[in-house]
């Protein structure tokens, strides 16, 4: 039986009345030579719920000092109780009354941030957008540390002097357009960019106040994670 996690947990369901019941019922029962079938299966149990016999003992179970009444008490204990109470483990993650970590509310807030400034920020755009990942380079396919996921436009944009062709990412210029290649993927997979040059030509082409959590979401989340759980914080 395993209890709930957050109520008290006990080694042994035996109510105090029925060890009381026991206690008595072995003091009668104490023979006046050791028992060694008896010492052995009181030694099995000893050792292998040692919680349950302190409990059932009201001390700490060691086998030297116990005398014959306590081992015999142990062995009625036993055979009244043979699968005494599992002691609860902690939830994991995911599982109901789990708590999360200082750090891991934060990153869970972060991301919160995050989704939000790039839903804003996506609205705001002139030119309907998705988040690509540029898989050129040839570390990127084997590793997925490097490069990042860009906004790519849907349309042609001319915003000022900003001008995209569809399929461009924002930060694409003559120069390294031909460095690139995207693999947009499913909508359902596409978090928000972290390519800092995009989202910062995203901005200057809205006029929307920056949102640090997203101008900052440029670092792998490994090292982000890492850096959160050092308590370094992920202001730069
Ligand atoms: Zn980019």
């Amino acid at each position: 039986m395993t209890a709930p996690a957050g109520q008290s947990w006990s080694p042994t369901a035996l109510m105090p009345e029925r060890l009381a019941e026991l206690r008595a019922r072995a003091a009668e029962q104490t023979p006046r030579f050791a028992d060694p079938a008896r010492l052995q299966r009181v030694a099995a149990r000893v050792s292998a719920h040692y919680e349950w016999a302190t409990a059932v003992l009201g001390h700490e179970a060691e086998l030297r000092r116990m005398d014959s009444t306590e081992v015999v008490l142990l062995d009625l204990a036993a055979a009244a109780e043979p699968d005494p109470p599992v002691r609860p483990r902690s939830p994991r993650p995911g599982e109901p009354g789990y708590e999360p970590t200082a750090a891991e509310l934060a990153e869970i807030e972060r991301r919160r941030a995050l989704g939000a400034a790039w839903a804003e920020l996506k609205k705001a755009l002139p030119v309907a957008v998705q988040v690509a990942y540029n898989y050129s380079g040839g570390l990127h396919l084997a590793t997925y540390l490097s490069g990042a996921h860009h906004i790519l436009l849907q349309g042609d944009l001319v915003a000022g002097r900003i001008r995209r062709s569809e399929h461009q990412a924002l930060c694409q210029t003559p120069s390294r357009s031909k460095q690139m290649i995207f693999h947009p993927g499913p909508e359902s997979s596409q978090g928000p960019p972290n390519c800092k040059a995009c989202i910062e030509t995203a901005y200057k082409i809205t006029d929307l106040a920056p949102a640090e959590v997203l101008l900052n979401n440029t670092r792998h989340p490994a090292r982000r994670l890492a850096s959160a759980l050092s308590g370094a914080g992920d202001g730069r």
